[in-house]
């Protein structure tokens, strides 16, 4: 007898669906994945593909990770299914921890990282001020607003209101999801670099992936004629497409999802050697993905010079984010 490999897919959906410049995101689904050997260890890992950054459907992990037949021989995962990679290899990396029996004493507990360190994430559009303040008090310093949502003269607007509301000291991130033209992106860093040049105002820490994924090349040019930072997302959501950017020359921020960003041994790797700017970031995945998610996160930088992007419990309608990895799959 091998490792028996259990799959529970499951379905989530957002307390308020989640508005980027894709669209609203009103269901999260994913599986969850258990290994478990002839001793009764368990390792839990999680599959939480995110379709428009190009990885891999629930559909495709799902037959592939049936294709295992119960039996897990750890044999390699196709590069195109980035998700399952992420699953899979966070799944046997649990198993071989020596107490996860049961799930219950993860090497990175999920609660261990203070708001402080976390951070909060805004709603696009007019309410971001509002919630904003109520992050403040949570504790967050530093606070993520999505961008190219709507008119890009009501969102500038919004971003006056937002940096005057909060302290000097916080910090904002703007993420257009590639959604802006190069003109709006131009009239956005404008704004940036005008705010930042207010020592009295918060500062705005990047414009998170202003433009299309396959425009690098416009970014660079765009990070070298305004001050405010350039972070690349949905053009670097694999080990691959990161180590890519980095030999085309991008020394910009890199905003790094490990559930979907394929194999953690590999991302870990790119971090060690190349030593570039990350900022880790969450995929909307439920405790198992967070705690294998924080755990890459931690080794590659364990003293984070910024906030992690994990400001992400609490965004969906049920009580998922009150359970360990065991009492969750037992719930599905
Ligand atoms: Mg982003």
């Amino acid at each position: 007898m091998g490792v028996e490999l259990a799959i529970r897919p499951y379905r989530r959906r957002f307390a308020q669906p989640l508005y980027t410049a894709h669209g609203p995101w009103v269901w999260r689904e994913g599986l969850l994945l258990r290994l478990r050997d002839t001793l009764g260890r368990v390792g839990y890992g999680e599959v939480a593909p995110i379709p428009w950054f190009g990885s891999e459907s629930v559909a495709e992990a799902l037959a592939f990770c049936q294709g295992q037949a119960e039996e897990w021989r750890s044999q390699p995962i196709p590069g195109e299914l980035p998700a399952t990679q992420f699953g899979l290899e966070s799944a046997a990396a649990d198993l071989d921890t020596e107490n996860s029996v049961g799930g219950q004493e993860p090497a990175i507990p999920a609660d261990s990282f203070a708001n402080a360190t976390i951070c909060g994430l805004l709603p696009a559009g007019k309410t971001a001020v509002e919630i904003a303040l109520q992050r403040l008090a949570q504790g967050h310093r530093t606070l993520k607003w999505k961008i190219g949502v709507h008119p890009i003269a009501d969102e500038i607007h919004g971003l006056d209101q937002l940096v005057q509301a909060l302290p000097p000291d916080a910090r904002l991130r703007l993420d257009a999801n590639g959604g802006l033209s190069l003109a709006q992106a131009e009239q956005w860093l404008a704004a940036c670099d005008r705010v930042n040049a207010s020592p009295q105002l918060a500062t705005v820490e990047h414009l998170e992936q202003p433009l299309p994924p396959n425009q690098l090349a416009a970014m660079t040019a765009l990070g070298e004629r305004y001050q405010t930072a350039i972070a690349l997302d949905e053009s670097v959501a694999t080990v691959d497409q990161l180590e890519d950017c980095w030999q085309r020359g991008w020394r910009g921020v890199f905003v790094v999802k490990p559930a979907i960003a394929g194999s953690p041994q590999k991302l870990e790797a790119f971090g060690h050697h190349h030593r570039p700017r990350l900022v880790f970031s969450s995929a909307f995945e439920t405790v198992i993905g967070r705690r294998a998610a924080l755990a890459i996160a931690a080794r590659c930088a364990p003293s984070p010079a910024s906030a992690l992007g994990f400001g992400t419990q609490g965004w969906f309608a049920d009580d998922w984010d009150t359970l360990t990895p065991a009492e969750l799959w037992d719930r599905l």
